[in-house]
This record gives structure tokens, sequence and C-alpha cells, in this order.
């Protein structure tokens, strides 16, 4: 069993943390939240009082952080990761953030003689909780090799998408054609219950031809056709407004530096911040049908 330092034990860390305990591993767990400690402790995780003696003897190190600001002060900063882990650990950064964070954090940490991969999450919760996750990997082949065994604990699909920064990349891509394609799946809703047709006819013809998406046929935001979507439980997430504005502004600073042409990606950040700013962060991001209802 390998001895794993766990950073981050938020909604999704705690899960991820308490399945590596769960499954027999020798887990030394830190967040700077005590609660988040005790729980993952009840599931047989040790608490470490910092990052540095969560690291101390480690083999692997997995952290599940906010955003890259937090990526890099926990990491590079003054008693980070790098200056307490032993050599040949292999680093998982399983947050979602910048490509260009994950690709420069990378770097320094394998300069330093480690291994690291990027290691973004698709699923929230509920498959966090399950252990049935989906990993979207960037690294070397190296690094990879490493980290597969202890991602397969945490998860059900394991992707490498080949060098340092690339899950990331894969994240930010897939999350912004998710967030274009709600729009467009509740506009065409919108626009077949104005003109006559109820929504279980639309869904019923165009589930079945050429408008067919995820949007529709797994998350349908017009409530009735899909029983599972958040649209049947009056839109509470599911995946949050917040979360797709955060993943969507990613998205946005990574064309805009690469010089891609994003229209729709940038339309759809504008969208779903006005929902964000009015007070409704906290909706599933399906909940956009009734911002386009003029509805809320
Ligand atoms: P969260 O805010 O619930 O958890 C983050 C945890 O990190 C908190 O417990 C916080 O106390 C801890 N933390 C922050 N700075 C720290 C530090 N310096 N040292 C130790 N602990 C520190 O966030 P979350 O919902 O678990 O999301 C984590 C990451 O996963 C984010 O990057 C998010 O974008 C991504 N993600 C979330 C979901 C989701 O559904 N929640 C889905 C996919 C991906």
């Amino acid at each position: 069993m390998t001895q794993i330092a766990f950073i981050g034990l938020g909604n999704m860390g705690g899960g991820m943390c308490s399945n590596l305990a769960k499954a027999g591993h020798d887990v030394r767990a830190f967040d700077l939240n005590a609660e988040a400690i005790s729980r993952v402790v009840a599931q047989g995780a040790v608490a470490a009082g910092s990052v540095a003696e969560a690291v101390a003897g480690a083999e692997a190190v997995v952290t599940m952080l906010p955003a890259g600001k937090h990526v890099k002060s926990v990491y590079l900063g003054e008693d980070g990761i790098l200056s307490a882990a032993k050599p040949g650990t292999v680093f998982l950064d399983c947050s979602t953030i910048a490509v260009e964070v994950a690709r420069e954090t990378a770097k320094a940490a394998t300069d330093a003689g480690f291994l690291m991969v990027d290691a973004p999450v698709s699923g929230g919760t509920a498959a966090a909780d399950a252990g049935t996750l989906t990993f979207m990997v960037g690294g070397t082949e190296a690094a990879f090799e490493r980290a597969k065994p202890i991602l397969e604990v945490m998860g059900q699909k394991i992707v490498h998408a080949g060098a340092s920064g690339n899950g990331q990349v894969a994240k930010i891509a897939n999350n912004m054609l998710l967030g274009i394609s709600m729009i467009g799946t509740a506009e065409a809703f919108n626009l077949a219950e104005k003109l006559g047709l109820d929504a279980q006819t639309f869904f019923d013809i165009s589930s079945t031809a050429s408008g067919q998406c995820w949007s529709m046929t797994s998350y349908c935001p017009a409530p009735g056709p899909v029983q599972t979507a958040p649209s049947n439980r009056d839109y509470q997430p599911g995946f949050a407004v917040d979360m797709m504005l955060k993943d969507l502004r990613l998205a946005a600073d990574a064309a805009n530096a690469a010089d891609v042409q994003s229209p729709l990606g940038a339309m759809a950040e504008k969208i779903y911040a006005g929902l964000s700013e009015s007070g409704q962060g906290g909706l599933d991001f399906s909940g956009v049908i009734l911002r386009l209802k003029n509805e809320i």
C-alpha cells in the first residue's frame, strides 16, 4: 500500500481522499479547514497539521484545491510540497486550473526531481464520493504510469491526454462546448414550446435527429423528458452556474492567449456571468433555460 498525502478536502477532495483511505492506503490528510480533516479521519485517513507534515515520507501527493493561486502556493510556496517531499515522489493535481499554471507548476516539480501530472476531473461530488470520476491526465508516460493506480481508486475512466497541461486543455475545451450546447438546447426547447410543441414531443424528435447532444439526451434543461436531470428538481445542482463560469473563464483566457477565435464561448461566459451576478450562481447550469425565458 502506498503512503499518500492528500491536500484539499472540500466537496470533491473529501470523497476522493476517503476512497483512498478505504482502499487501504496510508493517507495523511491536510486542509485549512479542521472540520474537513475530521470528516476524512472518520473514513480512515490520518490527520496532518500542515502541508509539510502530510507530505513527509509520502510516495504520492494528491491535491484538490479551488484555483491556480492555491495550487501555486501549496506546491511552490514556503513550506510547500516541493520543499517537503522526498525525491522521486509523484504529484497528482486534480484541481481545475489554467493550462499555463499547470505547465509552470509541473516544470518546477520536474526540474526539482519529481514526477507530476495534471489530472482534472469530470463528474461532480456524487462521482467523487462513489469513486466513479473521469480523469483527464497530462504528463509524461512515466508520471502517468505512477499516477494511474492511484487515480483508478478514485475514478472509473482514466485518459492520458498527452503532455503536461493537456488534462486541463481537455477539461476546459470540453466544458466550453458543454456550456455552449446547454444554451443552444435551452433556446431550442423554448422556441419549440412557444410555437406550440411540447417538450416531450420535441425531445422525441430532436433526440434522434441532427440536433441531438448530451445536454439534451442526458441533462435536458426542459423538465420532463430526462428523469434524472436537475430540471426535474428545481435546478438544484448537479453542476452549478458558478462552476461553469469558472471553466468558461479559463477557456476564454486560454483562447485569448493562444489567439483562437471563440465567439460562442465568450457569449456563453457572458450569459452565465449575468446569472451569477443576479444571485443565481448556485443554480444548476441548465437553469439557464429560465433566464432565457425571462423567468429569473
Ligand atoms: P472546495 O472549495 O469545496 O474545496 C477546496 C478545499 O481546499 C477547501 O476545503 C479548502 O479549505 C482547501 N484549501 C484551500 N487552500 C488550501 C491550502 N492552502 N491548504 C490546504 N487546503 C486548502 O472545492 P471543490 O468543489 O472540492 O473543488 C475543487 C476543485 O475541483 C476545483 O478546482 C473545482 O473547479 C474542481 N471541480 C469541482 C467539481 C464540483 O462539482 N465541485 C467538479 C469538477 C471539478
